[in-house]
């Protein structure tokens, strides 16, 4: 397959998830990775309608040198290991670092060491710090010794990860409140009980809110950078409460000045995100999930980033996770809609020829570079 636009210019894949153990191998369970919904009837009638899905069929098809068909498609997965086909991808894709959040779908992804021995790259880990809240519940004797347990794993991971992870936005979103010590404690009876039945999914406000102040308030002690999940993403999101404007408080916050924030994702929202890239030295934003879910619209989220944005602030990753396939797409149409993004930047005049690879250079590596450090140290 030709290499494609910035082909020479490597990825670090800033933020991306682990590949599953056992692999999809019927069209639904394939398709399901293409769709951020979890209907089956969206899966089932829907996904193969999608622009994303249909570019990414004809892409793999190419790839594998069969038919742009689901079935040859699938049979031509199945005869390569997973490692092999993961080498394969990356190598192929230029992808030469990764950030990984370990905390997505732990159950059925490889964990982190295994998942090093599949990619041909050095693979950094993230902290999810609303996974690490729910394990530490049901041992926790009341919200005090919660909030001390939570403080020791951040401190403790501190000293490993390259950045911690939030996604509180689709859990009761980015609108932080300060909570009393009564709501806390009552918050924390809630969800204790509710843990003790069975139920760890942490979805209390009080809670989550107390929690990842906590949290930026040990990454701003050891200057660690935070991902933010902002705009759309899994279906339970509420994506009003996703607007990363209502971050403005934490960014104002003195203290907090000392983190670096990178907005994950942001559509619909990349002028918001592009704003606040443009007016906070320590705001930055991603496209990775936008580029490929958005199709060909993805082009126009870098336009439309680099409007505001100054090019030192937009990064793009894959955000890719469980199946190779989508660490290749992500990678080949993120260089992709960059091309086509800086081509229409220039036709516009703001761009000259030789600006084309220095800013393809700063999205696709050196922007991740200076906010997350030399993956290869
Ligand atoms: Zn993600």
């Amino acid at each position: 397959m030709p290499p494609g636009p910035f082909a020479d210019i490597p990825l670090f894949d800033h933020h991306a998830h682990s590949l599953r153990r056992v692999q999809p191998e019927t069209p639904d369970a394939f398709r399901a990775h293409f769709t951020e919904s979890d209907a089956p009837e969206m899966v089932a009638r829907h996904v193969a309608w999608s622009l994303f899905y249909r570019r990414a069929l004809a892409d793999l098809g190419r790839f594998f040198g069969c038919a742009p068909a689901e079935d040859a498609i699938l049979a031509a997965r199945a005869r390569r290991p997973v490692a092999d086909l993961t080498r394969a991808m990356f190598t192929d894709a230029g992808i030469k670092a990764l950030l990984v959040d370990p905390g997505f779908r732990t159950a059925e992804h490889y964990d982190l060491p295994a998942l090093r021995g599949l990619v041909p790259c050095p693979a950094g880990e993230l902290l999810r710090l609303e996974v690490l809240a729910e394990r530490l519940i049901p041992a926790s004797d009341g919200w005090p010794d919660l909030r001390e347990r939570f403080a020791a794993g951040v401190r403790k991971a501190a000293g490993t990860v390259r950045g911690l992870k939030t996604i509180i936005a689709y859990r009761t979103g980015l609108a932080l409140d300060e909570w009393d010590a009564a709501s806390l404690a009552a918050a924390f009876r809630e969800v204790r009980d509710a843990a003790d039945r069975g139920r760890t999914r942490l979805a209390s406000k009080p809670l989550l809110d107390t929690l990842l102040w906590t949290a930026l308030e040990i990454a701003a002690e050891r200057r660690l950078p935070v991902q933010v999940h902002t705009g759309f993403g899994d279906r339970d999101l509420d994506l009003r409460l996703a607007n990363p404007l209502w971050l403005r408080p934490v960014f104002e916050h003195p203290p907090f000045r000392a983190i670096t924030f990178v907005l994950l994702h942001s559509h619909p929202y990349v002028r918001e995100a592009a704003w606040l890239a443009h007016v906070y030295p320590h705001v930055a934003m991603d496209l990775s999930l936008t580029v490929p879910f958005a199709a060909h619209t993805a082009s126009d989220a870098i336009v439309e980033a680099l409007g505001l944005a100054p090019a030192s602030k937009v990064l793009l990753a894959t955000d890719a996770f469980s199946i190779p396939d989508l660490f290749w797409l992500g990678a080949r149409h993120a260089r992709e809609a960059l091309d086509a993004a800086l081509t229409t930047i220039q036709h516009r005049g703001f761009a000259g020829p030789d600006d084309r690879d220095v800013i393809a250079r700063r999205l696709l590596w050196e922007n991740a570079v200076a906010i997350y450090g030399d993956p290869r140290e």
